[in-house]
């Protein structure tokens, strides 16, 4: 039986883009013993033996506003994800989208938390095909385990609502990246989306608050995501992150003239900073016709007129708002009316900012689930071995091209976890103990001798109080102790 099912797979081998849609054939016979087989298809082995990642997908929007499952095979007219997809295209990780619309204003964290929760639930109804991942080791864990990763990654800074503590809540629930702006500039970071807007208020990039997200982020291991902000947002955000950053759906300006791509110059900087630019895949930022074609003023006033009638039409009972996904089909047979671009411009993208930023820094940010045209070629994740075949007729390497599919991204992952593992120990060597420092390290029945060292090493930032003495001595502290204290707040 199984040399029969091998001979079968020899022979798709032969003819590239049939097997790239039955490339679970593949994994199989990859790992049995080695026989000499008919030449196989180069691109389609590159593709099977790569680790790769997408950075950026709507499709928990599906999942809780249409109660879509990851389990469903759907259309590629309904949906660009699911799990025969994910496996037909060998996609091994997914940063899925929080993304909240800001007609939830007032309840964006509510939002956010409902999208984390959708996710949560699709990895707990298929746990035999796919885990939720918090860190490169966890992609490549469930990588090695044949399962698909699941991440986070929040789109639009607003979902913090000005609070770093919901900040720190979101990277607890899992969160491992926030784009600090959508299309919208919210109350500490400009947008692209409506930096040319004389009614919005802008920053000049970011606010001082602004500023220290990006430090906290650094700090608790959150990637920063600048696609989408505006050009000096992108600039201060470089200039302040100790961490590399990404853009997770951002194309290249150069070659199409769009306010979120990002210019040869902005490449540079990312080149500098040791982040990658994960390229989108949305018609409208890759191909300068297709994005002529649809930013006609007339044509995009009648679509917009058509979504205010349905929202009218639609609008909920409880007042909240309609949700993207229950217009989307008015959306989608609007962009229709404009021919899809060629597979050649994605990959033109590709290249351009493999060239201006480097191999190192370029990856794939498809926005699947999230817009409305995509290249020839690319109907959805199930087609993604057709960029490595592309890339492999550009002349790029096997492991060029691995970085590209998801080795660029990882690095980067792993950079951003080691600066916040520094971060997090250099603040602890300069801060004065905290009263529940001491309390912790008593309870937790550190020697006297070693208490004393380090409140005299660090100093202590709390006054000594009857109860707080009274505290320490039920706790058994040593009285040279409650003397180190009372010397080291003296100081
Ligand atoms: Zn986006």
């Amino acid at each position: 039986m199984k040399p029969k099912y091998r001979s079968l797979a020899c022979f798709f081998l032969l003819s590239s883009l049939a097997l790239a849609q039955h490339p679970a054939h593949h994994k199989k016979s990859a790992k049995a013993a080695p026989v000499a087989r008919p030449k196989a298809d180069p691109a389609l082995a590159i593709h099977q033996s790569a680790l790769i990642i997408d950075t950026h997908a709507d499709t928990p929007q599906r999942f809780l506003d249409e109660n879509f499952d990851l389990g469903q095979d759907t259309p590629v007219s309904d949906g660009h994800i699911d799990l025969g997809k994910i496996k037909q295209g060998n996609l091994g990780a997914e940063f899925f989208s929080i993304w909240v619309e800001p007609e939830f204003k007032g309840h964006y964290a509510k939002r956010a938390m409902d999208l984390i929760d959708s996710v949560y639930q699709q990895a707990a109804r298929h746990p035999d095909k796919m885990a939720m991942a918090f860190s490169a080791d966890d992609i490549v864990r469930a990588h090695d385990q044949h399962k698909f990763a699941a991440l986070m990654g929040i789109e639009g800074g607003h979902a913090i609502e000005n609070d770093p503590r919901l900040l720190r809540d979101f990277y607890r629930l899992g969160v491992r990246y926030m784009t600090l702006t959508w299309s919208n500039t919210n109350e500490w970071a400009d947008s692209s989306g409506d930096i040319q807007d004389p009614n919005v208020k802008h920053h000049n990039g970011m606010s001082d608050f602004g500023k220290d997200v990006v430090r906290e982020m650094n700090r608790l291991g959150m990637i920063v995501d600048i696609s989408h902000v505006s050009d000096a947002t992108f600039y201060q955000a470089l200039l302040i992150s100790q961490a590399p950053v990404i853009a997770s759906h951002s194309s290249s300006r150069e070659l199409t003239n769009q306010p979120r791509n990002m210019t040869d110059d902005m490449l540079r900087a990312m080149t500098n900073n040791g982040g990658v630019v994960m390229v989108n895949f949305y018609s409208a930022f890759i191909d300068e016709n297709y994005r002529k074609a649809s930013s006609d003023p007339e044509k995009v006033k009648q679509r917009d007129a058509e979504v205010e009638a349905y929202k009218k039409a639609h609008a909920h009972p409880d007042g909240s708002p309609v949700t993207y996904d229950e217009y989307a089909p008015i959306e989608k047979k609007w962009a229709a009316q404009f021919p899809r671009p060629p597979l050649k411009s994605l990959i033109d993208h590709i290249d351009h900012i493999a060239k201006v930023a480097g191999i190192d820094h370029v990856g794939l940010g498809s926005d699947f689930d999230g817009v409305t045209s995509l290249p020839e070629g690319i109907d959805s994740a199930a087609d993604l071995p057709r960029i490595t075949q592309a890339l492999l007729q550009r002349g790029y390497t096997r492991e060029q091209i691995h970085k590209i599919l998801g080795g660029n991204f990882l690095r980067v992952m792993r950079e951003v976890e080691a600066t916040a593992r520094r971060l997090q120990s250099e603040r602890k060597e300069s801060a004065a103990l905290s009263f529940e420092d001491i309390e912790l390290m008593v309870g937790n029945r550190v020697g006297p001798a070693q208490l004393i060292d380090r409140i005299t090493k660090h100093g202590v930032d709390f006054a000594l109080t009857p109860e707080r003495r009274t505290a320490l001595k039920a706790q058994k502290a040593d009285d040279a102790v409650l003397d180190a204290i009372a010397k080291a707040r003296r100081k």
